[in-house]
């Protein structure tokens, strides 16, 4: 009888993306490709390539619509994610193109796609947002569906079989995502994706063991081969032996029992020890994530971030569009605080809506014409932001936030504009809520440190701490071979936190905290401990911010916080934010 060779066992290292253990079957996605080749058409069959083009995108239109029709009881990021999907094949500039390279290069749909594919995706990757970058990987995503209907692979998976399947692709999309829901998947294992992309939110939202990154584990792996995914520390076993699968048994279930604990949270409050309240709100992108904040138990809603909703359409949303998306979201939030921030669009981005603003593209766009000082820059397109969100006011407790303010005048004229959206809706007899309040984000250093003029001109202020320390760093926050100098950490940093938090605290304005830093439980107990009461975070981080805050007595806290922010040795700093964060457990 021949004998089977014991499957060699080994480990892959890649990105934590979404915690949790999973242990269980291979289910090998196949390697959707873009890489088509170029064919010549002969002059009488283009219209028959024409029509073989628009064939697929309209089935893969009704899938897309399927599919949407049937995500009621799924995260709100996943019909997010599938809505932007939609919009990008609904996009008639895509078709357009696309049947216009067809006819006059005579080439193949496949072909033509992405070529115009290619366009969008470089117009993308030129913004210096992560987050927004990664929408360009939303474009590859929804091509993706087409070219494999293009090929007579459609995208859809009718059902896959087998028990606790780990989903193992070179890439996966959200839609793809959506098809594995319901069909035993129990974790997703990628060769590509960063920490922002879809892929990684959606998981996040999903709460399904994730690791994104792994290089090559697509090749690596064979179809049905077991699996660990830790999806905590990022680590891919093949072919584990019989140990180290008890080992990991045993902390998965110390895993799910812990989550299960947190989420008996969820209608607690935030307080601490000693009955200090503390304001856990979210952070969304779209009015459809109001589902998910409200499960999490939330107070509201500390950052929406608006330019999301009208990504991958190539105009700027009129003020009826936009009042609709923020009437529903203030509603459907019954009464609980709203915050929406007012575009933070790139300069790029604004190339879509007027091609006259092509000549202000400069190389640093970091630095550049983004966020607030586009917005002044557009008076018509910031008044018609502010007079929709004035008039959602009437449906809920609508505040404004407007980001990335460095001086004065640009406050004073945002009021100015405010005012005069205000006028106008008077005049029109339009109602609104006339003490809806103002605040600003302080994400530039230089705010930071004059303080003072923010705090004497807005209601509220929000720290955003992801482009704080990417400017106080100098390192761009999107950029892979700088991301080891982004540190949170960092004594320049904890100087800027503490002034800020204690200088608003000072003048008795509230502040609070929307960047990525507000949602890790590491850093809570610093927060509070230099005087922070308001974070705001992605819905999922809840829990786990909220169970340290029940755990921590901020007079105790407080006198070794205040240390750690004087201190100016980065180990010295660790060594304190670990004792920090070990007592009182
Ligand atoms: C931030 O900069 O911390 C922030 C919350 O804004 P964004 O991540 O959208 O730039
Ligand atoms: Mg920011």
């Amino acid at each position: 009888m021949k004998e089977s060779k014991p499957a060699i066992s080994f480990a892959l290292h890649g990105l934590p993306i979404s915690g949790g253990i999973a242990i269980g079957q291979a289910h090998l996605v196949s390697q959707a490709t873009l890489e088509v080749s170029r064919l010549t058409i002969a002059p009488r069959m283009v219209e028959k390539e024409v029509t073989r083009f628009e064939t697929a995108m309209t089935n893969v239109r009704a899938e897309l619509g399927a599919i949407k029709n049937n995500l009621e009881n799924s995260p709100a990021e996943m019909r997010a994610f599938i809505h932007v999907h939609c919009m990008i094949i609904e996009d008639p500039e895509l078709s357009k193109a696309t049947r216009q390279i067809i006819r006059e290069q005579r080439c193949n749909a496949e072909w033509a796609l992405v070529q115009q594919m290619n366009l969008l995706v470089e117009q993308f990757d030129r913004i210096d947002d992560a987050y927004l970058r990664e929408r360009g990987h939303d474009i590859r995503q929804a091509v993706e569906r087409v070219v494999r209907e293009l090929a007579g692979h459609p995208a859809s998976r009718k059902s896959i079989k087998g028990e606790n399947l780990i989903v193992v692709a070179h890439d996966l999309s959200p839609a793809d995502m959506m098809t594995f829901k319901n069909m035993n998947v129990v974790s997703f294992v990628t060769d590509v994706g960063a920490t922002t992309s879809h892929t990684a939110i959606l998981a996040r939202g999903m709460d399904i063991p994730t690791v994104l990154g792994l290089h090559n584990a697509r090749q690596l792996i064979r179809d049905k081969e077991t699996l660990i995914v830790d999806g905590t520390r990022g680590v891919l076993i093949v072919n584990p032996d019989p140990r180290i699968i008890e080992e990991y048994e045993l902390r998965k279930t110390q895993f799910e029992l812990e989550r299960s604990k947190l989420k008996l949270l969820k209608t607690t409050h935030a307080t601490t020890l000693d009955k200090i309240k503390i304001d856990l709100l979210a952070n969304i992108e779209v009015p459809e994530d109001v589902t998910t904040v409200l499960e999490s138990g939330a107070e509201g809603v500390g950052l929406f971030r608006t330019e999301f909703i009208f990504l991958g359409r190539g105009d700027m949303p009129s003020e009826d569009e936009q009042f609709e998306a923020y009437r529903k979201t203030a509603k459907n939030m019954e009464g609980r605080p709203v915050v929406i921030r007012t575009f933070d669009l790139g300069n790029d981005k604004v190339l879509h809506v007027d091609e006259a603003h092509s000549d202000r593209r400069r190389e640093n766009p970091a630095l550049g014409l983004r966020s607030v000082r586009l917005s002044l820059a557009e008076p018509k397109i910031f008044l018609a932001q502010l007079r929709a969100i004035l008039r959602a006011s009437k449906f809920g407790k609508v505040k404004i936030l407007v980001p990335m303010f460095s001086h004065a005048f640009q406050v004073d004229q945002t009021l100015a504009l405010l005012e005069q959206a205000k006028s106008s809706l008077r005049g029109e007899k339009i109602a609104f809520d006339e003490d809806i309040e103002i605040g600003g984000m302080i994400e530039v250093p230089a705010a930071a440190l004059a303080i003072g003029m923010f705090l004497r001109r807005l209601d509220f202020l929000s720290i955003g701490t992801n482009d704080l320390i990417q400017y106080t760093l100098a390192i761009n926050r999107a950029d892979e071979q700088v991301a080891n100098l982004y540190d949170p950490l960092h004594p320049a940093v904890l100087m800027l936190l503490s002034h800020i938090i204690s200088s608003a605290e000072k003048a008795g304005v509230p502040i609070s905290m929307c960047g990525e830093m507000a949602g890790d439980p590491n850093f809570t107990r610093l927060l509070l401990g230099l005087g922070l009461r308001q974070f705001s975070m992605f819905p999922a981080r809840i829990p786990a911010v909220k169970q340290r805050i029940k755990q921590s007595d901020i007079s105790e806290i407080e006198p070794l916080a205040r240390r750690i922010a004087r201190l100016d040795e980065p180990a010295k700093i660790a060594e304190q934010v670990e004792k920090l964060n070990a007592t009182q457990q």
